[in-house]
């Protein structure tokens, strides 16, 4: 199949679609089969009408795109962005389909957004726009068909509106949406989930790989959910966090940084920026700071081809959706970087929400303990499959996660007679 020539202009979807015809390339598959996998499934734009607390209407537009329900109910999260718009929203469902089936757990791809700045908007206003958006796409959600959850600028409360706003049409439904507080049917562990899955996906690459990670050396762009359990896990490994930034700035110290301390001082400044005993470093050259494992765990498109040429490390582990562009990818892996896809670091977050739908539709609890013993097991299985297929095939690692996920899509649409 040609493939073109990657830029950093193309679209996030244009992007996503290029690594998965460079992963389906190392499959012999229908032109029908990844004719079906190429499209989404339905995309549904919405109005969110919200009466803003000073008494004006405001119009929001919300997305839920549905990529592919092949293996199991739609899933994936929604985010309130500025810049989220219909070809973002396209590409992060597609990658919940490949993600869902790498991890071979039984949901296929989704994404929701809304355009909006949730910092520009007070919690009766986030409450009210919330709510609005569920009843505009409540029609095509369900437990069996498509289950949101936390995703970039929401979080458990955002989870539990949607959850109550749902329940008003249906009843009461907590496996609905997962990333709920665990008052309201949350699981143990979903917080820490995308950070310690990738704490036990970097574990089981070094040991596969022979990578020696005492001592290891990271920087971390993003201190949000993902992020600041990623900086808090990552240590239990024997590597050193010396470099964390947020939207604002970067914290540096070569000698390492206390990671409670560094989460306690954000907690109260609102940033990691100030943070005594560090020097501080501009968010464009955080990225490009000496150090052994670079984590972005921001926002997309943060490593390009303008600046892949000047990244120090030489593992990035990719805890952020799509934050490599296909350019800088290629630039990447010319000069010897191993890059981990996200499909495969982040995987820990769906894969945790699987087993908050699970417990919700038993009705049973799990401790925190097997919550963590089982994502373990997930993701210590996916990074195997992955690194030995990528060994068979010679081939990066990011194609071999889009080939195994491919595959396994394509099975079930022949299976279930689609083509
Ligand atoms: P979050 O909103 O909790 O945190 C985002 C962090 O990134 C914040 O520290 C913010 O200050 C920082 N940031 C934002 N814009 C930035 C920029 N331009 N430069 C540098 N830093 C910036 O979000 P999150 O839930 O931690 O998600 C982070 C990434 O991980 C996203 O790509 C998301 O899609 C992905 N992800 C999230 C989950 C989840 O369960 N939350 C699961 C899998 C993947």
């Amino acid at each position: 199949m040609p493939l073109t020539v990657p830029t950093d202009s193309m679209t996030a979807f244009e992007a996503v679609t290029w690594f998965f015809n460079q992963g389906a390339a190392h499959l012999n598959l229908r032109d029908e089969t990844m004719d079906l996998m190429r499209h989404s499934w339905r995309e549904l734009t919405v109005s969110v009408p919200v009466r803003l607390d000073n008494g004006q209407l405001k119009v929001f537009v919300g997305y839920r795109v549905q990529h592919n329900g092949a293996r199991g109910p739609y899933k994936g999260g929604v985010r309130y962005h500025p810049n989220a718009d219909l070809d973002e929203v396209r590409a992060l469902a597609s990658l919940m389909t490949w993600k869902t089936a790498l991890a071979n757990i039984p949901f296929g791809g989704a994404k929701g957004g809304v355009v909006c700045d949730p910092m520009q908007l007070s919690s009766p206003e986030l409450n009210r726009l919330t709510r609005r958006y569920t009843q505009n796409i409540a029609h095509i959600l369900g437990p069996n068909r498509d289950i949101p959850a936390t995703d970039l600028g929401t979080d458990g409360q955002t989870m539990a509106w949607m959850m109550d706003a749902y329940g008003q049409l249906h009843g009461y439904t907590p496996s609905i949406v997962t990333g709920k507080p665990v008052e309201l049917g949350g699981s143990y562990g979903r917080e820490a989930a995308p950070g310690r899955g990738l704490v036990y996906c970097l574990e089981e690459w070094a040991s596969l790989t022979g990578y020696r990670l005492a001592g290891a050396k990271v920087v971390i762009q993003g201190f949000g959910q993902v992020g600041s359990w990623a900086a808090r896990l990552i240590g239990t490994l024997g590597c050193v966090v010396i470099g964390i930034s947020d939207v604002r700035r970067g914290i540096y110290n070569p000698a390492g940084l206390d990671i409670q301390r560094v989460f306690e001082h954000s907690r109260r400044e609102g940033s990691v920026m100030g943070f005594p005993g560090a020097d501080s470093v501009g968010v464009q050259e955080f990225l490009e700071l000496p150090c052994d494992i670079l984590v972005p765990a921001a926002v997309e498109k943060v490593i390009r081809s303008d600046n892949a040429g000047r990244i120090k490390a030489r593992i990035v582990l990719e805890a952020a959706n799509h934050p490599t562009t296909p350019a800088a990818d290629t630039a990447l892996a010319e000069r010897g970087i191993t890059v981990v896809p996200d499909i495969l670091v982040n995987a820990g977050g769906v894969i945790v929400s699987y087993f908050e739908w699970a417990q919700n539709i038993q009705e049973f609890r799990w401790e925190e303990e097997r919550v963590n013993k089982e994502l373990e097991r997930i993701m210590k299985q996916a990074t195997r499959e992955v690194v030995a297929m990528a060994q068979q095939e010679r081939i990066t690692l990011r194609q071999a996660a889009f080939a195994i996920g491919i595959q396994r899509v394509a099975r079930a649409i022949e299976l279930r007679g689609f083509v």
